[in-house]
């Protein structure tokens, strides 16, 4: 497919780029990220894997606590708890959850008293996956942290926990696993105007986007963006947790609750939400031999540094798709990096490295 890029059709991109910053401006919001996050090549993968030009998007430097894709959205969710008049923020997660991490952080900076609760997901006993990696950050950022055993109503936990605040005489502000709503999203949404903004400087047209899908936050966000600047960028997310029919639908719902709170009529098309959940392996935080080749892989050709639990699952999807021919007659995808790499020291003695001395 040729597609030729006439003055017109830049004009009108142009305007659906302006519409939708327009329409963000609306809401209040922190600056805490290092924006816009780079774009760059990754060159010797994509020569390694001999597919289509493969290209990062660096929200790993988003800059926050070692950076992350919670850090957009908390940007929404921040400015919305200061406009709550809250002085405490409450949120969850599983132990190594960079969400966490990255919400703390963002407290202290507000000044706000941050309590995280954090669900074993994975039965881990390995004091590094218990105290290190993002759970030393959290307590080094002030956070209250407190364990729940896995499978226990984290909502629940969190609404317990805030009623018991507001006796108190606090104003605790409670924000969903992951950042996931349709405020949080708008950072996403947001993520999609930088990136045209991006693609257009250097005059890349992206063909493909690539990222790992959690608690679907992000790809809401990056779904309703895409729609509003009506594009034809082949979104797709690689699963984590839930199988398919449950993390599209998710998504869906969600980027139609946030295409609404965004506010101009925009339709989301159920066949734009696309996950590919084949790269879970046995479960959520759980290690495969997958992630464990393309972590190291990345590490060793593009000296970038994925996580176990999610980007890491996302590039085994990148590269093994790649590897299947999906992306065929496409000429750049871009791999969305959401960070991570704080969790990798949770995970140490997953990495059979060599022996050292
Ligand atoms: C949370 C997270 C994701 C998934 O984003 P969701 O918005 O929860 O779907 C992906 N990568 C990393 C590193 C994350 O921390």
């Amino acid at each position: 497919m040729t597609a030729t890029i006439t003055e017109n059709d830049t004009d009108f991109q142009n305007t659906l780029t302006k519409e939708l910053a327009t329409a963000l401006a609306r809401f209040p919001r922190v600056r805490f990220g290092h924006l816009p996050t780079p774009l760059e090549p990754m060159d010797r993968l994509s020569e390694h894997l001999g597919g289509p030009r493969l290209w990062v998007k660096r929200d790993d430097c988003t800059g926050l606590s070692s950076g992350g894709n919670k850090t957009r959205k908390l940007e929404y969710l921040m400015a919305d708890a200061q406009e709550q008049g809250a002085d405490t923020i409450i949120t969850q997660g599983a132990t190594q959850s960079n969400h966490a991490r990255q919400t703390a952080a963002a407290a202290a900076r507000l000044g706000m008293d941050c309590h995280i609760l954090l669900e074993d997901r994975t039965g881990s006993n390995d004091t590094n996956y218990t105290l290190n990696g993002n759970v030393l950050l959290d307590r080094l950022h002030g956070a209250t942290v407190s364990k729940r055993a896995g499978g226990t109503d984290m909502n629940a936990e969190m609404e317990s926990l805030a009623a018991g605040l507001t006796s108190q005489g606090k104003v605790p502000y409670i924000i969903p696993g992951g950042g996931s709503n349709p405020t949080g999203a708008l950072g996403y949404v947001n993520c999609v105007r930088e990136l045209a903004d991006q693609a257009s400087d250097i005059g890349l047209k992206i063909d493909a986007l690539v990222h790992a899908t959690g608690s679907s936050g992000t790809q809401a966000g990056l779904v309703t963006g895409l729609a509003a600047l009506q594009s034809d960028i082949h979104l797709l997310g690689i699963g984590v947790r839930a199988p398919r029919e449950k993390q599209e639908q998710m998504v869906f719902d969600l980027a139609r609750k946030t295409a609404a709170l965004l506010g101009n009529g925009l339709d989301i098309a159920r066949d734009k939400v696309r996950a590919n959940c084949d790269y879970v392996g046995p479960g959520y935080g759980l290690p495969t031999e997958g992630m464990k080749n393309a972590v190291k892989l990345l590490a060793r050709t593009e000296g970038l540094l994925f996580d176990p639990v999610y980007s890491g699952k996302g590039l085994d999807g990148l590269i093994d798709q790649v590897r299947q021919g999906y992306f065929d007659g496409m000429n750049n995808v871009v791999f969305l990096h959401t960070g991570g790499s704080a969790a990798l020291f949770g995970y140490v003695d997953t990495f059979d490295l060599h022996e050292y001395s």
